[in-house]
C-alpha cells in the first residue's frame, strides 16, 4: 500500500512539473503508468511546438525545427528567412469581425504552407506575422513563388497594391541564432510599413547597422538618460521681419557608445511603442527649462524655445500637471516653452487633444501644430482649436523648385493662416528663392538650413550674444 502511495505522488508532482512546462520529466518504471505518462508528455511537447490556429509551426516550434533544419544542411544550400506580415490587418480585423480575421489567417497559413517544399518550413509567429525557412537562388526567385499577390482570392481585404509585404534575411553563418534571424527579417518587414508601393525589403548592411543601432539604444536607454548621453541640439527660428532669432526649437540626439550623434528621428516609432518616448521628451523639456533657467539668471540673451512632445501624452491625464511642475522646479514662466505637437497627433485624437491644448493654453504655454500639410486636418478644426503657430512641413520645399501646385498651395495655407491669426513656421527651408518667396507671402518664421542647422547648446548661445 506505501508502494502505491508513494508512485501515486511521484506521479503527482511529475504532472506538476509537466504542467509548469517542464517536458523533460520521464517516468522509470516498469508498466502501463510510465508508457502512457511518457506518451502524454511527448504529445504535450509536439503541441507546444505548433499554433492552434493555423496548425502551422509557432515561434518555439520554428526555432527549434529551424536550427535543426540548418544544422543537417549541405554547405552549399542557400536558405532564406522571409517574414511575412498581412498590410492592413488590424482595419481588416476591426472592419468585420475577429473571427473572419481568424478565417483570414487561416487562408494565409495555409497558402504560404502549400508554397513551401520538402525542406522547408512556414510558422506562424503572431498576430498576423508569419515566418517562412525556404531554398532558393535569390531573393526575387523567393518572393516571386511566396507571393500571393498574384491570385484573386484576397480581393477586396486591403485597399493597398500589395496585400504582403515580405522581409528578407538570407542565411549566410548558420551559427546565428534563429531567433535573431527571424527577428532580422521582421525587422527587414516593418522597415516598408509606411511605403505602400513596396512589398519587400532584404535585411542588408544597411538595415544591419540600423537594427545594430536601435538594439543598443534600446538596451542602453535608461543608462543613456541617467548619463546624459542625450544630447539636445537647438534650430533657431529666424524672423522674417527683423533677420532675428525669435524662437528655436529643441531636438534630441543620441550619443552612442561608439561615439556616433544620432538623430533619434529614426527611433521615435520604437520609443513610442514601447513608450519610453515619456520619458525621453520629459528629459528634453527637462534640460531646456536648467538652459532657460541659466540664461535667464543670468540676464543672458534668450528666446522661446518649442519642445517636441509625442501623440504618446495625449493618452495621460496628467501631462499638463507633470509639465508644470518641471517648470516650477526650474522657476521659467510658461511663456518661454513651446509646444510642439504634430498635425497627425492632433487629428487621431481630437477631442483629447483640444482638452489637452486648452489646458495648456490657460497655463500659459504657446502651442504649435507641426508638420502642417501632412496630417489633413479640417479647416473646421483649425478654426476650433486654440493654437498659436502653424510650422509648415519641410517636405513642402523639397518639392518647392519642381513643382508650381506646390508653391500655389503654399499661398493658400499661408493665407488662412493670416485669417485665422496663426503665426507661421516653414521648416526645412534651403534657398534664398524660398525665403523670398515665403517672405512675400507673410510667412512669419523660417526655419531650415539656409539660415542655421540645429546648433548646440554652445553655439546657440553663441549666435545669440552676436544678434
Ligand atoms: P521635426 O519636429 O519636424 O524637426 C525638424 C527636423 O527637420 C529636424 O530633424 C531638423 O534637423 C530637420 N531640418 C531642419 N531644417 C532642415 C532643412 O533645411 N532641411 C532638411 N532636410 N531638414 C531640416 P531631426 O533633428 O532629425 O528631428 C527629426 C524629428 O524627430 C523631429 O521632426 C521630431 O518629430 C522628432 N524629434 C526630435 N527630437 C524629439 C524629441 O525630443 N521628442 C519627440 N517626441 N520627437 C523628437
Ligand atoms: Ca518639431
Ligand atoms: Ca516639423
Amino acid at each position: 500500500m506505501k508502494n502505491v502511495h508513494n508512485t501515486l505522488q511521484h506521479l503527482v508532482w511529475m504532472m506538476e512539473e509537466v504542467a509548469s512546462g517542464d517536458y523533460k520529466q520521464r517516468l522509470h518504471m516498469q508498466g502501463d503508468i510510465s508508457l502512457a505518462f511518457n506518451h502524454m508528455v511527448d504529445n504535450l511537447i509536439e503541441l507546444s511546438l505548433y499554433d492552434h490556429l493555423t496548425g502551422l509551426l509557432n515561434m518555439e516550434g520554428f526555432q527549434e525545427h529551424a536550427a535543426a533544419l540548418l544544422a543537417a544542411t549541405v554547405p552549399s544550400t542557400h536558405y532564406y528567412v522571409i517574414a511575412i506580415n498581412i498590410n492592413d490587418f488590424k482595419n481588416y480585423n476591426a472592419l468585420y469581425s475577429s473571427e473572419q480575421g481568424d478565417a483570414l489567417l487561416r487562408k494565409v497559413g495555409h497558402f504560404l504552407q502549400s508554397c513551401c517544399l520538402t525542406g522547408e518550413l512556414c510558422a506562424r509567429l503572431h498576430a498576423d506575422n508569419f515566418v517562412c525557412l525556404v531554398q532558393g537562388k535569390n531573393a526575387k526567385e523567393i518572393i516571386k513563388r511566396l507571393n500571393v499577390d498574384d491570385s484573386d482570392q484576397w480581393q477586396g481585404i486591403t485597399s493597398r497594391t500589395y496585400l504582403f509585404r515580405h522581409g528578407i534575411y538570407a542565411v549566410e553563418d548558420i551559427a546565428v541564432p534563429v531567433r535573431r534571424m527571424q527577428d532580422c527579417a521582421l525587422y527587414a518587414a516593418n522597415s516598408i510599413k509606411n511605403e505602400p508601393q513596396k512589398n519587400f525589403a532584404l535585411f542588408d548592411a544597411t538595415l544591419a547597422q540600423h537594427f545594430n543601432l536601435e538594439n543598443s539604444l534600446l538596451k542602453n536607454f535608461h543608462q543613456a538618460i541617467t548619463e546624459k548621453n542625450f544630447h539636445i541640439y537647438y534650430q533657431p527660428k529666424v524672423d522674417l521681419a527683423t533677420g532675428k532669432i525669435i524662437s528655436c526649437e529643441a531636438l534630441t540626439r543620441w550619443q552612442s557608445p561608439q561615439g556616433q550623434m544620432v538623430a533619434t528621428e529614426q527611433f521615435i516609432n520604437v520609443f513610442e511603442t514601447n513608450g519610453l518616448i515619456t520619458a525621453l521628451d520629459f528629459y528634453a523639456a527637462e534640460e531646456v527649462c536648467a538652459l532657460l533657467k541659466q540664461q535667464l539668471e543670468a540676464k543672458a540673451p534668450m528666446v522661446q524655445i518649442a519642445v517636441n512632445f509625442s501623440r504618446v501624452h495625449l493618452l495621460n491625464k496628467n501631462f499638463v500637471q507633470q509639465l508644470l511642475t518641471v517648470l516650477g522646479k526650474y522657476h521659467i514662466d510658461p511663456h518661454w516653452l513651446q509646444i510642439e505637437l504634430t498635425e497627425s497627433a492632433f487629428m487621431e485624437n481630437r477631442l483629447a487633444t483640444l482638452q489637452m491644448v486648452r489646458e495648456l493654453h490657460e497655463a500659459g504655454l504657446t502651442i504649435a501644430m507641426d508638420d502642417f500639410g501632412t496630417g489633413y486636418s479640417s479647416l473646421n478644426f483649425l478654426k476650433n482649436i486654440p493654437i498659436d503657430v502653424i510650422k509648415i512641413d519641410k517636405l513642402f520645399f523639397a518639392e518647392f523648385a519642381t513643382e508650381k501646385r506646390v508653391r500655389l498651395l503654399l499661398k493658400d495655407i499661408l493665407s488662412i493662416a493670416k485669417h485665422l491669426q496663426l503665426k507661421t513656421v516653414a521648416e526645412g527651408v534651403e534657398t534664398k528663392e524660398e525665403v523670398d518667396f515665403l517672405q512675400r507671402l507673410g510667412c512669419n518664421m523660417v526655419q531650415g538650413y539656409y539660415f542655421y542647422k540645429p546648433l548646440t547648446k554652445e553655439q546657440l548661445l553663441e549666435v545669440l550674444a552676436e544678434q
